[in-house]
């Protein structure tokens, strides 16, 4: 017994030394040896054995030697950040898009399609497998350097068994992704939509530097992302962060998961463009549409405007009453239009309020805008390269 524990110890040992080698050199863009031992402490003969796994992996190259005083020449080893690649895809109510990125996340291929144009979950796959299969082809990667595809889902998932548990937006319940592996061939990871922004917000966006906070996801539905000192809280069942279906209005609008009066019925970017559009002559198709009406400050417009914030406004005071975070950053397709609502919605959130006054909280909006959701589900099989603790809890 003793024995298999401390094999695992150094085991873990082991493949945190590499992480954090492989980490450092990738904030360093190239580093020697010599300073990779320095600085993270561990031994010349360790930083060695390591950087030669990471050579055969073809994640690192020796790019000649640094300049030096004396003695042996210390050898520079430089980051390759177009070696290993991940797909992300991300579905929402009437696209999928899918994105390749490279290990510094930046995007090398972006597509989309319409949902409508599939008859189901299979043909869909189908679709994606097509378009993964002729990005790998034309970029001419091999198929071993896709590390896997990370799916940003909008619904409650359980990421260990694969299982989109339940999507009412996109009318998918207990959607098993396990058996997608065989069409796809590639490592396949899940996630929640609003937990998948977060994560991306974290590790890339204006979350980078915050430990406390809630990635408040508005688009066709609202979720949230909580970090709780840099993890991500997903709860027992990892439903945590459903604050969409949190009741705001005892017996109010019919939801799609069943309930009356949820948040999502008064505070999504679907329930804004539906009240604007309700008996309107003039109704919008797109929130940007919206918006420019709300810049030429149409009455209508202004007050459906108004009418959301409050809405929305109530919604965030529930979510500081519960957490007390640190930060809120809004999110979704909604925070492209912060200029036009974020100080009403700051004072309506404030206003009145016995515990909170603006100084006590700080509220963003998403550095990655549309990006942060499928970048965050993206990033995931990168996970098992870079993570040195896990962030989930
Ligand atoms: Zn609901």
């Amino acid at each position: 017994m003793l024995n298999s524990k401390s094999n695992i110890d150094q085991e873990s040992i082991k493949n945190s030394n590499r992480k954090k080698i492989l980490n450092l050199i990738a904030e360093k863009r190239e580093y020697t040896k010599q300073n990779i031992s320095k600085e993270i402490g561990v031994s010349i003969p360790t930083v060695i054995a390591n950087i030669n796994e990471l050579l055969k992996e073809g994640l690192v190259e020796e790019a000649g030697v640094e300049g030096s005083t004396g003695g042996r020449k210390p050898i520079i080893v430089r980051f390759l950040p177009d070696s290993k690649y991940s797909f992300g895809v991300e579905f929402t109510l009437n696209n999928v898009r899918i994105v390749l990125i490279n290990l510094d996340a930046e995007i090398k291929f972006d597509a989309s399609f319409k949902v409508s144009d599939f008859k189901n979950i299979d043909d869909i796959i189908e679709k994606i497998h097509e378009i993964t299969n002729n990005v790998v082809g034309e970029e001419k990667i091999s198929h071993k350097d896709i590390l896997g595809i990370g799916f940003s889902l909008p619904g409650t998932v359980n990421e260990e068994s694969l299982i989109l548990e339940l999507a009412p937006n996109i009318g998918m319940k207990n959607v098993s992704f396990k058996r997608f592996f065989q069409l796809l061939q590639f490592p396949i990871y899940i996630e929640n939509e609003a937990n998948s922004a977060a994560f991306g917000e974290l590790n890339l966006g204006i979350a980078k530097k915050m430990r406390n906070l809630v990635y408040l996801s508005i688009n066709e539905g609202i979720g949230a992302g909580i970090v709780i000192q840099d993890c991500l809280y997903k709860g027992k069942n990892k439903r945590a962060g459903e604050l969409g279906h949190m009741t705001i209005v005892p017996n109010g609008k019919l939801c799609n998961c069943g309930r009356k009066g949820c948040l999502e019925q008064y505070a999504s970017i679907k329930s804004l463009m539906e009240d604007y559009n309700y008996k309107n002559s003039k109704p919008v198709s797109t929130l940007n549409e919206f918006f420019s009406r709300v810049e030429q400050k149409e009455d209508l417009a202004m007050l459906a405007l108004e009418k959301y914030l409050s809405f929305l406004a109530i919604g965030i005071q529930n979510i500081l009453l519960i957490l007390d975070p640190h930060y809120v950053v809004l999110g979704g397709e909604i925070s492209d239009f912060s200029e036009y609502y974020l100080k009403d919605l700051k004072e309506k959130i404030f206003v009145e309020n016995s515990f909170y006054d603006d100084t006590n909280l700080k509220i963003f909006t998403s550095k990655l805008k549309k990006d942060s959701s499928i970048l965050g589900a993206a990033l995931l099989p990168l996970q098992k390269l870079f993570s040195i603790n896990e962030k989930i809890i």
